[in-house]
């Protein structure tokens, strides 16, 4: 039995904990658990399954039982949602200590330090900064409702349809064919920074259905890194924006389905509106029989808007003031900015 055996902390993970072990005697990880009696150990390995053998050996060198060390792993985690678990910490808490890496800071979906409460963040990039406070606290209930549907779903206890990953699927879909910077994505730039940034300013960006259910992420996400993986790698391998802003979609979705898809299907072209249906084909029949008996209404009440403004003589009159209070606009942008 080790003579010292540093306490874990609420919620730490094995790996992390085994790493400060090592640390404390001065080993390398795989020299510490070779010490332990696990030789072929890979750290990260024994945090899916901390098999009766290697769980005894741990329990007997470090004096916890084994229960204890197993609710130090991501056993619960179910197999298809393992890509989720980082091998190290994804995000960091302020308040925590440095070298604590808690389970809840591995899964992308966590944007709160779970012993202090307080937003997580990254190291470098401050990305949810851009968005003002009273937008946060809007979008954190969307977020907090979508990471409980997939804290739940990857511990195989979410019911709800459609499920996690086909509700994924539809937010990276495309919905539009990829389109280079708009002018209001481009930075001000002079004649000369035109051309020497030619390729930013040409190149096609994927748009997908999360900036038309998210669009305060369309907002103020940099353009380049607007686009997510697709389906379950979107969360995988986002970034703490991309992650927070694909957490508010999955919330959006859940509570309103219909409203939502139909409002991304009128936003689409012919193409991505092939992609959607084909995305779409996934959920609940009834379910997306009522979102083209939405998208139908909203198709015809867009027509009739048009056509209406253009048959009625009051509805020119009020087209055309529309019209001079864009141009008013418009003229005072270039002061303002
Ligand atoms: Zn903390």
């Amino acid at each position: 039995m080790l003579p010292v055996v540093l306490k874990p902390e609420p919620d730490e993970r094995l790996s992390g904990w085994l790493g400060r072990l090592a640390q404390l005697y001065g080993m390398p990880i795989d020299a510490f658990l070779e010490c332990c009696g696990l030789p072929r150990g890979e750290v990260n390995d024994l945090e899916w399954r901390l098999g009766g053998g290697e769980g005894a050996l741990l329990a007997a060198r470090t004096g916890l039982a084994v229960d204890e060390l197993r609710a130090m792993t991501f056993a619960d985690i179910l197999p298809n949602a393992r890509l989720m678990v980082a091998r190290g910490s994804r995000y960091a808490c302020p308040l925590c200590p440095g070298g604590i890496q808690r389970k809840t800071t591995a899964l992308p979906w966590s944007f709160w330090c779970p012993v202090h409460g307080v937003r997580l963040t990254t190291r470098g990039v401050r990305a949810l900064e851009r968005l003002s406070e009273t937008q946060l606290m809007m979008l954190d209930l969307n977020a907090r409702a979508g990471a409980l549907r997939l804290a739940n779903w990857a511990r195989g206890r979410d019911e709800g349809l459609p499920s996690v990953p086909q509700l994924l699927d539809v937010l990276t879909a495309r919905h539009r064919r990829s389109s280079p910077p708009s002018l209001a994505e481009q930075p001000r730039l002079s004649l000369e920074a035109r051309r020497a940034n030619h390729d930013f300013l040409t190149r096609p960006i994927a748009r997908q259905t999360l900036l038309v259910v998210v669009p305060e992420y369309d907002r103020v996400a940099p353009v380049l890194a607007k686009p997510v993986r697709a389906g379950l790698f979107s969360l995988a391998q986002g970034s703490l924006l991309q992650n927070y802003a694909l957490a508010v979609g999955i919330g959006r979705l859940s509570v309103d389905p219909v409203g939502y898809s139909a409002a991304v299907l009128l936003a689409s072209d012919r193409e991505g509106e092939e992609r959607l249906r084909g995305a779409l084909r996934a959920w609940p029949l009834t379910l997306r029989r009522r979102i083209y008996v939405r998208l139908r209404r909203l198709r015809s009440a867009r027509s009739g808007t048009s056509s209406g403004a253009e048959r009625t003589g009051s509805g020119r009159k009020r087209g055309q003031s529309q019209k001079l209070r864009f141009i008013q606009s418009h003229n005072y942008a270039p002061g303002i900015s």
